[in-house]
């Protein structure tokens, strides 16, 4: 089936025709309309269909997206862990690396688009840098404020922070969620210090898990994730939106690796929220529940271990879970 709507168009290579190509629905948090993906007919992009608006953007995050229960004492604390020793080791062995703010460098001025509760905001700060965030929800705002960071909430489109260039933008797992991304490229381009870069971390819809999945991987993420990129198909994305690619890589958490394998397991029905993605219940004090939670826990890290060491190869070449695409502006 061949759907030619004049609102949507490929923002890889500007067409405005999609074939349909398979049905899809939200698998975590039971937001109750099916969509398809969708392929340019040209270049082979993957969309979601219907196309959402900006507009239709808080509706389905407020009534489907959960919240975690997040406080200014927990940021700081996630946050710290930045300075514990072998961090970046751990970082590295966890596959928890996919954030642009650790790339920071100390003097430099950092913006992070989508920064959410600001935990990389304090990263970024412990890494000697200025840090400033452009966040939507302002669910967030008095953790923002009881830690003192510059958060601007609203839109990338308000251009916040008007006097200031940045050395780095950051952008981790936004861009996918985006109607437009080819536009907040190019929004973004300009507020780029001469020399700067602009790190994109984002799902890669053509890793080995999307491949052995199928349907069911978990970084479809129907319809919170409008956009399903490749390197390919984002560096062309970002060439016309001004940009070079300066390095690309892919970083799969290894969380992710068991998230999916259940996720292959457990399928929730249309409409119905799956017990995988449901915000854990504190534990009881009944000891016999504490040694099967101790035991499930073993069973957990001897996992966790085992996809350490298949991420790490498998991210060597190039066919991890999430990619991570450093920009330079093309004329620099
Ligand atoms: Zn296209």
């Amino acid at each position: 089936m061949i759907l030619a709507t004049m609102e949507m168009h490929c923002p890889v290579c500007s067409n405005r025709q999609f074939s349909q190509i398979s049905e899809i629905f939200d698998d975590r948090y039971g937001e109750p309309n099916l969509y398809h993906l969708a392929s340019c007919i040209s270049c082979g992009h993957l969309a979601t269909t219907p196309r959402l608006m900006e507009s239709d953007l808080p509706g389905l995050y407020g009534n489907y997206y959960p919240r975690k229960s997040i406080s200014a004492v927990n940021v700081q604390a996630e946050a710290e862990k930045i300075q514990r020793p072998f961090a970046k080791l751990l970082r590295w062995w966890n596959g928890t690396n996919n954030q642009g703010q650790y790339l920071v460098r100390a003097g430099e001025t950092m913006l992070d688009v989508g920064c959410g509760s600001g935990t990389s905001l304090l990263e970024a700060q412990s890494l000697g840098a200025t840090a400033f965030g452009i966040e939507a929800d302002p669910n967030v705002a008095p953790i923002a404020s009881a830690l003192g960071l510059t958060i601007h909430f609203g839109s990338l489109q308000d251009q916040p922070f008007p006097d200031q260039q940045f050395d780095l933008i950051v952008m981790n797992q936004v861009i996918e969620h985006l109607p437009e991304p080819g536009l907040a490229l190019q929004i973004l381009r300009n507020r780029l210090k001469p020399g700067g870069r602009m790190v994109l971390v984002f799902p890669n819809q053509a890793s080995l898990w999307r491949r052995f999945s199928g349907d069911r991987w978990i970084n479809w993420h129907i319809p919170y994730h409008l956009h399903h990129f490749t390197s390919t198909s984002f560096t062309r994305m970002a060439s016309h939106c001004g940009f070079a690619v300066a390095s690309t890589q892919t970083i799969t958490p290894n969380l992710w690796t068991l998230l999916q394998l259940r996720a292959n397991r457990i399928r929730p029905l249309l409409g119905q929220p799956s017990p995988l993605w449901r915000v854990a219940e504190p534990a009881t004090g009944v000891l016999a529940k504490s040694q099967k939670k101790l035991f499930r826990t073993m069973i957990v890290m001897i996992f966790l271990t085992m996809f350490g060491v298949m991420n790490r190869i498998v991210d060597v070449f190039g066919f991890g879970d999430s990619l991570m695409v450093e920009l330079r502006r093309s004329e620099e």
